[in-house]
């Protein structure tokens, strides 16, 4: 519970909603304490005044019957001669605590001064006593006023006040935790249902589920939209990786049953050498076929690992045509497509010739197969600077324009694909092969009218002009 986050915002919500509540209460204190004091020495001062200006008209009489009418009000009054000899005093019931005789062992007040008297019990100081603040002021006929006040109410004030602070602490503490859940919860509501609907998928395997997005357009539904893209990635490469499995298992499964269907005759009649020659040579080209498709596969691994070998060597590009277009002439002719090559004599690049060759028969291949009858394919070398592009060009049933980044992926079979036998894998081999080359690929088409694929290689330290 407290390491999640609803927690945590909760905990910081409260803090400092209570950290704030402690600033202010601390300066309302402090300015309610000081505007107490100002008040209370004010009330002094102003009492001091009215006794100079009695005393001024009147005479000591006069100070005297003032003091002596102030029985009744919260005020210490003390008339003193000018020896500070008491002539008069009055300290207000229950404030019983302050000894206001040590006053007369003080040194008579010359001008104004002021005194305060701690509280105190037989002699004793109290603990946390209240303190008589006294302003203690020599008149013109030479006695000594002296108007004071307790402490104690000002206390009393403060105490109450901290009193209620200490319940408002507890109240806000309550609204900030409550508030910091409710809002904890409120705002990480999404994000649990992303949790929740993400674990659903997880429990059911049912990648084809999304998460629902609230349609608010804040972060948190762009995440789930990022997931939600994140999900259907997998799920179509998940997709591409059972039907490339479907493909191989379906691919494999025809060479393996000839070889099977070879070995079991071969076994069951008593064949002479002759014959059981002959089924071993079906089982060879069988097995041959099948090695091809798996290291074609394997190739691709590789070569998408960055950890293809090539043992380079220095090629001519026109005997490589050459011989590629001748492997597939017979093709081409039950297809009914005409291939044209075009290659300048002499180019050469310094590659690896075996996967070159893999290569442009890829290019080849699939350039017969998706054409059309009657149709053409042009092959064309020349060299551009210091790269020699090669391009293969058909006129078959072209490429959707959609389609077109995809279809160096491995395992991707496009539309014209999937009607065709093929395991998505020749396209990404030829990229391959050029990536390792440090060379690059293209494709460009014009769905119905064909399409227009290139290699470009670096010629190599050992390549030579045409
Ligand atoms: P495969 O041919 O085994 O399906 P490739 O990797 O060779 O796999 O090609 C990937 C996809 O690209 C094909 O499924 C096809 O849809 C598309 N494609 C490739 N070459 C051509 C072409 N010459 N004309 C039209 N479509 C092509």
């Amino acid at each position: 519970m407290s390491r999640t986050i609803g927690f945590r915002l909760a905990a910081w919500y409260a803090l400092i909603f209570v950290l704030s509540a402690l600033a202010l209460f601390t300066l309302a204190y402090f300015l309610l304490s000081n505007a107490l004091k100002e008040h209370d020495h004010e009330a002094i001062e102003s009492e001091v005044q009215r006794y100079r200006t009695l005393e001024q008209s009147g005479g000591r009489a006069a100070l005297l019957a003032a003091a002596q009418a102030q029985r009744k009000e919260t005020m210490f009054v003390r008339v003193a001669g000018p020896q500070n000899e008491t002539l008069f005093a009055h300290m207000p019931a229950g404030w019983d605590d302050f000894q206001w005789k040590q006053l007369e062992s003080r040194a008579a007040t010359q001008e104004r001064e002021w005194i305060f008297l701690l509280g105190q019990l037989e002699g004793q100081l109290l603990e946390d006593p209240d303190t008589l603040e006294i302003l203690s002021a020599r008149l013109g006929d030479g006695s000594v006023v002296q108007v004071g006040r307790s402490t104690e109410m000002r206390g009393d004030i403060l105490e109450y006040f901290q009193g209620v602070f200490a319940l408002v602490t507890v109240a806000v503490l309550g609204v900030g935790l409550a508030g910091g859940v409710f809002w904890a919860r409120r705002s990480l509501r999404p994000v649990r249902e992303l949790s929740r609907g993400l674990r659903e998928i997880r429990e059911t395997s049912r990648i084809e589920a999304r998460v629902p997005t609230r349609q608010t357009g804040d972060e948190l539904d762009e995440l789930t939209g990022q997931l939600n893209t994140l999900l259907e990635t997998i799920e179509s490469l998940v997709g591409r990786m059972r039907g490339a499995l479907d493909d191989v298992a379906h691919d494999l499964r025809t060479p393996l049953t000839r070889l099977r269907g070879a070995a079991e005759i071969a076994l069951r009649s008593n064949a002479d050498a002759e014959a059981s020659r002959q089924a071993l040579a079906e089982c060879l080209e069988q097995a041959e076929q099948m090695l091809v498709m798996l290291n074609a596969m394997m190739d691709v691994a590789e070569a998408e690992a960055g950890t293809m070998k090539l043992e380079r060597e220095p090629v001519d590009v026109r005997a490589l045509v050459e011989s590629t277009v001748a492997l597939y002439e017979h093709v081409a002719e039950e297809e009914g497509v005409t291939i044209r090559t075009d290659v300048g004599e002499g180019l050469t690049v310094r590659a690896d010739g075996k996967r070159l060759r893999q290569a442009v028969a890829n290019l080849l291949d699939n350039s017969l197969k998706y054409n059309r009858r009657g149709g053409e394919v042009r092959i064309e070398a020349r060299r551009d600077g210091e790269q020699v592009v090669i391009t293969v060009k058909d006129t078959g049933v072209g490429i959707a324009a959609e389609e077109l980044p995809r279809i160096w992926d491995r395992l991707y079979r496009g539309e014209a694909g999937s009607a065709q036998r093929g395991l998505g894998l020749g396209l990404s081999l030829v990229r391959a092969v050029a990536v390792a080359h440090k060379g690059w690929v293209d494709a460009q088409s014009a769905p119905g009218n064909g399409s227009t694929f290139r290699m470009g290689l670096p010629v190599g330290s050992e390549g030579y002009p045409a």
